[in-house]
């Protein structure tokens, strides 16, 4: 049976690990060519031995300016075509508002949106030239809603967003999907940094509905969608894949409340 991406060719930024590594497999056991980038050269070359002859490794810096044009040009020597690019690389610096210093509100906004916008216009000529294409922006649940400490990650997140929407509409009338994908807590070393059993964690999330922290392969699933023609009909879409999270909290009952929630 053909898989969901046959012949298909994939570019997964930051897919040396995490999410990008999860999404690389999914899209290469569906039939996809993938290329792989990364900052981490050991374990993204690493990544790609493991999904067989269909995938390659290439270094990559998404923040750089002229880091995008050897990608580009790499995929199509190889294959003459891009059919999907998931922007999935992404760094989170931490600190309030007072604190955060402009050299990290730059590195973050450089890799998260900057990088990304970057990665749309290198692959729209070849897009455009076939008049098809997916791409996929990993933004997060934190373009979605705030949480203290985030201002740079959260406003990187919201931009990718917004800058879905504006990519859905230019490239709409081409053929060219845009989607943004919103995950909620999953378990990689942005989220689980210590790699701290999922036991332990879990807990945390006891006032979402599925109560749990995400795999990488959940979100893979949803990238796979997306990226395939089952989705010829959605673009400009947000999609969270966050176990209910911006369903909002589980409510408590205040004194007084009647018990009958
Ligand atoms: P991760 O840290 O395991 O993976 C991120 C990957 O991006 C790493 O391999 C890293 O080396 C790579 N990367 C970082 N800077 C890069 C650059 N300048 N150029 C190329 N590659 C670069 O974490 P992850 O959770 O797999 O993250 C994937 C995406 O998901 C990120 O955009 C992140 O913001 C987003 N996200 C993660 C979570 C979560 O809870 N894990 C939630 C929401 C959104």
């Amino acid at each position: 049976m053909p898989g969901r991406l046959e012949g298909k060719v994939a570019i997964i930024t930051g897919a040396a690990r995490g999410m990008g590594a999860a999404t690389a497999r999914r899209f290469a056991e569906e039939g996809a060519f993938t290329i792989l980038t990364d900052v981490l050269a050991e374990d993204g070359a690493a990544t790609a031995r493991t999904l067989g002859p269909n995938a390659v490794f290439l270094l990559q810096d998404v923040s750089l300016e002229g880091s995008w044009e050897p990608v580009v040009e790499d995929a199509l020597r190889r294959h003459g075509r891009i059919d999907i690019l998931v922007n999935n690389a992404g760094i989170l610096e931490t600190g309030t508002i007072e604190h955060q210093a402009r050299a990290s509100w730059e590195r973050v906004l450089g890799v998260n949106l900057i990088g990304a916008a970057m990665g749309v216009r290198a692959v729209v000529p070849a897009m455009k030239a076939q008049g098809s294409g997916s791409i996929i922006n990993i933004s997060s649940t934190d373009g979605l809603k705030g949480s203290n400490g985030l201002g740079a990650y959260a406003a990187s997140k919201w931009g990718l967003r917004g800058y879905t929407k504006v990519a859905a509409h230019e490239l709409g009338p081409f053929g060219i999907r845009v989607n943004s994908v919103h995950p909620g807590p999953v378990n990689t070393r942005i989220a689980n940094p210590m790699d701290a059993p999922v036991e332990v964690l879990n807990p945390l999330f006891t006032d979402y509905p599925l109560q749990r922290l995400g795999s990488p392969e959940e979100v893979a699933s949803l990238n796979l969608f997306l990226a395939s023609d089952e989705a010829s009909f959605i673009t400009g879409a947000e999609i969270a894949v966050d176990g209910g999270m911006t369903a909002g909290r589980y409510m408590r009952l205040l004194p007084g409340a009647p018990d009958n929630l």
